[in-house]
């Protein structure tokens, strides 16, 4: 086991969103009272405090706004894969999400480049969200 990849752990407070990545769809929770768009889920709004959020489809569209090169595995799973970027993208919507960049490095592109999700299907029961440069054929 453990040469296994670590995989989320839904919970009441992500179930949405990965739920809604199965289906290829990207989201972000949007509290029902006060319409703040945040990620990730949180048991309460950081704007209100309230208890009401959804989560709701985002456009998948970003600018990338930093990145890191991983030489090190954390976990035996991603062993092989090391050295492997991670990247912090502005959601066009405003939240943050850390993420992968595909299809390129990241040194290839500049920050502030825009970014588009591109879904990663790991299973049946697992789909992740990750970056490509935008209009990058897929
Ligand atoms: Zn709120």
């Amino acid at each position: 086991m453990s040469s296994m990849k670590p995989r989320p752990k839904p919970d009441v407070f992500n179930k949405g969103f990965w739920e809604a990545a199965n289906q290829r769809q990207l989201t972000v929770q949007r509290c029902d009272d006060c319409a703040h768009s945040h990620y990730p889920g949180t048991p309460v709004c950081p704007g209100c405090l309230s208890s009401k959020q959804s989560w709701v489809p985002v456009s998948g569209r970003g600018t990338l706004l930093s990145w890191v090169r991983f030489h090190r595995a954390y976990w035996d799973g991603f062993r092989e894969e090391v050295p492997y970027n991670v990247i912090l993208v502005g959601l066009e919507e405003g939240p943050l999400m850390i993420s992968n960049l595909l299809g390129a490095e990241p040194e290839d592109i500049r920050i502030g480049d825009a970014v588009e999700v591109a879904f990663e299907t790991v299973d049946d029961t697992l789909t992740l969200p990750k970056f490509r440069p935008a209009g990058a054929v897929a």
